[in-house]
Formats: C-alpha cells, sequence, structure tokens
C-alpha cells in the first residue's frame, strides 16, 4: 500500500461518522446483564431509561424488569404518539402488558383517532385514565369523548375530577397537549357529535361565542365546542 492510499484508507476511517457501527459495546454485553443495568437505572431515572429504550430498540428487546416497564415515561410517544406507528413495537407491547399509563395514552389516541376503532380506543384512554398515576390527557380526553358522544354524567364526572385534582390552567394545558399530540392525525368529526353539542346547549344567558368566559351551566359545553371545532 502506497503512503497515499494510507492516507485516503485512514481519513476514510476517520471520516466514519459516530453511531453509524451495528453494535455498541452494550449491544455486545449478555441480555441479562443488559436487563440488570437498565433495572438498576431504572430506579433512579425514568427519564433516562425511557430515553435509552426509545434509542435503541435492541436493548428494549433485552429488558424484562416488569417495573421498568410499567413506570416507564414515554415523554417523546406522549407528546406525538403517532411516531409510535409501525415503530417502538416489542417496547410498546411490553409497556402495556406491564399497565403502562403513557402507553395506555399513547395506544388509546392510535386506537380512537388513528386507526378509528373507537371501543378499544376509549378502553385505553380509560385504563390511563383510571391508573393509580393516572396521564391527565387521558382524563382529559376520556371526558370529552364521552361528552361528545352523548355519556354527558360520565364525561362530566372525569372534566370535573381533572379540575378538582388540579385547577383551570392544567385543564387547559391538558388541551395543548393534546392538540400537538392528535397534531398530524385526521380528526373525523362525527354527526353524534354535532348532536351532543344541540343537547348540551346552555341556556341564552351564556354568551356561547365568549370561549374565554364560562359558568357552570357553559363549561363543559364551551370544551366541547373546542373538542369538535378546534381539534
Ligand atoms: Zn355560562
Amino acid at each position: 500500500m502506497t503512503g497515499k492510499q494510507r492516507a485516503s484508507k485512514l481519513r476514510q476511517h476517520q471520516a466514519k461518522p459516530l453511531g453509524t457501527e451495528n453494535s455498541t459495546p452494550l449491544d455486545a454485553l449478555p441480555r441479562d446483564v443488559i436487563s440488570k443495568i437498565i433495572g438498576i437505572v431504572g430506579q433512579t431515572s425514568r427519564a433516562d431509561i425511557s430515553n435509552c429504550l426509545l434509542t435503541c430498540k435492541e436493548i428494549g428487546k433485552s429488558v424484562d424488569d416488569v417495573q421498568v416497564f410499567k413506570r416507564l415515561e414515554l415523554q417523546m410517544l406522549q407528546r406525538q404518539p403517532l411516531l409510535a406507528v409501525g415503530n417502538y413495537t416489542d417496547l410498546m407491547m411490553k409497556c402495556l402488558i406491564h399497565a403502562n399509563p403513557t402507553a395506555h395514552y399513547v395506544q388509546g389516541v392510535l386506537e380512537y383517532f388513528y386507526y378509528d376503532n373507537t371501543i378499544a380506543g376509549l378502553h385505553f384512554l380509560e385504563k390511563a385514565a383510571n391508573a393509580p398515576s393516572p396521564i391527565n390527557e387521558a382524563i382529559y380526553l376520556t371526558g370529552m369523548i364521552n361528552l361528545c358522544s352523548g355519556e354527558f354524567e360520565i364525561g362530566k364526572k372525569y372534566i370535573d375530577h381533572l379540575l378538582r385534582n388540579t385547577n383551570e390552567s392544567v385543564v387547559e394545558e391538558c388541551w395543548e397537549k393534546i392538540k400537538t399530540a392528535l397534531h398530524g392525525i385526521g380528526i373525523l368529526r362525527k354527526q353524534e357529535y354535532i348532536n351532543s353539542l344541540w343537547a348540551m346547549m346552555p341556556p341564552y344567558m351564556c354568551n356561547i361565542n365568549d370561549m374565554q368566559n364560562t359558568c357552570e351551566k357553559c363549561f363543559h359545553y364551551k370544551l366541547m365546542v373546542k373538542f369538535v371545532f378546534m381539534m
């Protein structure tokens, strides 16, 4: 090999970007060792473990720690459930099996809005809403879907529960997060939603065009208007 060829080869080697190798030192460890490491890290930092599992699918396959999957915060998928379509299948499956509330929320959003499997979707959202550490957006959506499907008392119960345990600004924040989560998903405006809006119409003295001010007679109605027309 000439000096010129050697220099060219060295340049090629150096130019190779980091992270393009098929395996990392962590991948080279036996699966039960990776599982133990992830389990220990998972006890102290759920955010770190979540990032780790979302970044490297191979590591996700190695982990069998029930507590990790049960409590994993899948923030990236929570913000954008569409990312889970065709991706992170193993990770989502393990989290769903271990009743992870964020995974239930993500699956609920996808089933209800993306696949139009409304029964399965509501089932997953209810699980996320009724979990010991519930997902606020799931409580909001379960309430809205019930309200807009004519199940007024059930819907009000969820929304009022959220309001009681938080405050109006958290409820508003929930709606903003839901709009982000539903971004890119085509939403059907169902006739039953419109029918429910008519049925929930507040009395004349409530200005239905004033979305900022609400009273107890028009609060739920105005949330429904946002859900039906502003998604
Ligand atoms: Zn009012």
